[in-house]
């Protein structure tokens, strides 16, 4: 049996987007799943585009996304040699010739025909007309000689069968006149000597490969096998882009969310395993991913859905791994309390956040006191009676010796019910003063991390306020 070998191979002109995150990830999960090897390709034959910074960006994205990818990183830049070496083959087939046409030649014929189509100028010239061009020095593209009749076609595992007529097909260009090979000579030949069994990449490659597909049969390459992802649309039903939001997976990184929670969600995008559960790490999904379920309807990228996920993940995470991984994002948090303190901050707010930015900014009365008391609050639920009431409560707390949760929740009920008041009247005013909010986890956890002084400032500073 053939060990699958598959490859991402993203153009190095810009950072890993979702898009080709999702691609890096099917072909992962589909070499693991198969106990084949997962490799790295760098497009970065235009030289123009190409940077180095996306280089390391891709790469960087790829390990944050857990994508770990097997042998050394393929360079086409490096593979200079290797390509001249077919263009000198593919000539000697016969099925590939040279063109001397100029851009102005080949202009006027086009706005005669109306067409952008290759008119075939040198398709079927004479041995001497070529070296009479060729001794001139006159610069030349390599094309390829399309069947002229019949079809091309592939079984793609995800489409079925893709059939394309030849006449759409033109005698494209595979080397350009600087002598630079373009993406789907370079793409076939370096899948051949990379030994690639399965191509799976996005749908908007299935043109591209028709033309792969006519270079396999002149060079008697094994064809791969092909699998072509449907496209990601925002809510829109457009393509997804920068207009939808952001769409790197850096940014969704910055924005504090888990990388086994963005894997989980793309995995999703367009497949699913069929089952009622939706969480799932890596492993997991190596285990269930199955190509043949891939659906061919392009997937929405809701981010709503997105959220959901990310607030399972956040909820089944060690309060230690969440404690390490927020310390890396805000270099304060830490720092001000005891580590005890900030695991029983992330245990009661990460069943409240998406992300973990989201509970970094939800946890900052933790650490500061409210700024600024919201008035359209206050109205609703301090009234005339409640600075006295709290007031009478602050001298209740000030007795309190063992500052814990069980203990201050014993006595400011019994406070509540001795004074005959309602619970609302006064636990809501409490955490109105504490926090700055109405919601949130116990009322009684936080009075307890806050520790005595922190709640008997506050709760006097919001009486001064409201005087
Ligand atoms: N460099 C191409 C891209 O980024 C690769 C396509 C392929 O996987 O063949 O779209």
């Amino acid at each position: 049996m053939t060990i699958p070998r598959v490859r991402f191979a993203p153009s190095p002109t810009g950072q890993l987007h979702l898009g080709g995150a999702r691609t890096a990830l099917s072909n992962y999960l589909y070499a693991k799943n198969q106990g084949g090897k997962f490799l790295i390709r760098i497009e970065d034959t235009d030289l123009e585009r190409s940077k180095k910074e996306y280089i390391d960006q891709i790469c960087d994205s790829l390990k944050w996304l857990g994508l770990k990818w097997d042998d050394e990183i393929v360079y086409q830049s490096d593979n200079k040699s290797l390509y001249n070496h077919w263009i000198e083959k593919i000539l000697e087939t016969k099925k590939a010739y040279r063109c001397f046409a100029s851009k102005d030649e080949l202009d006027s014929y086009r706005n005669k025909k109306g067409s952008l189509h290759y008119p075939g100028i040198w398709r079927d010239r004479s041995t001497s007309d070529v070296n009479k061009q060729l001794e001139k020095g006159t610069p030349f593209t390599i094309r390829i000689k399309t069947p002229i009749t019949g079809e091309t076609k592939f079984t793609d595992l995800i489409y079925g069968e893709i059939i394309i007529s030849n006449t759409e097909i033109d005698d494209f260009i595979l080397v350009r006149s600087d002598g630079t090979p373009v993406y789907n000579f370079t793409n076939v030949i370096d899948d051949y000597n990379m030994k690639i069994t399965n191509v799976i990449r996005g749908e908007d490659h299935i043109s591209n490969t028709s033309k792969q597909i006519l270079i396999y049969d002149i060079l008697g390459f094994k064809k791969p096998e092909f699998a072509h992802l449907p496209m990601i649309l925002g809510e829109d039903q457009k393509r997804l882009s920068k207009r939808h939001g952001a769409t790197g997976v850096n940014e969704y990184r910055k924005m504090g969310y888990q990388s086994s929670a963005l894997i989980n969600y793309l995995a999703f995008l367009g497949w699913s395993p069929g089952s009622e559960e939706e969480i799932f790490d890596l492993n997991q999904l190596v285990d269930k991913f199955d190509l043949s379920k891939v659906q061919k309807k392009s997937a929405i990228f809701d981010s709503k859905k997105l959220n959901w996920i990310s607030s399972r993940h956040l909820l089944i995470s060690s309060n230690m791994s969440i404690l390490k991984s927020l310390k890396r994002l805000d270099v304060s948090w830490g720092e001000k309390k005891k580590q005890d303190c900030y695991l029983k901050i992330i245990e009661l707010l990460k069943p409240r956040s998406n992300t973990f930015i989201e509970l970094i900014e939800k946890s900052d009365y933790f650490f500061n006191d409210p700024k600024q008391l919201d008035n359209s609050i206050k109205i609703k639920i301090w009234k005339s009676d409640t600075s006295k009431i709290i007031n009478t409560l602050i001298s209740a707390l000030e007795k309190i010796e063992n500052w814990e949760s069980i203990e201050l929740e014993t006595n400011v009920k019994e406070f509540i019910k001795n004074n005959g008041l309602g619970f609302g009247s006064v636990l809501k005013p409490i955490r109105f003063a504490i926090c700055g909010v109405l919601d949130g986890p116990s009322l009684f956890e936080i009075m307890e991390i806050l520790n005595k002084d922190s709640v008997i400032r506050r709760l006097n500073k919001a009486i001064l306020e409201f005087k």
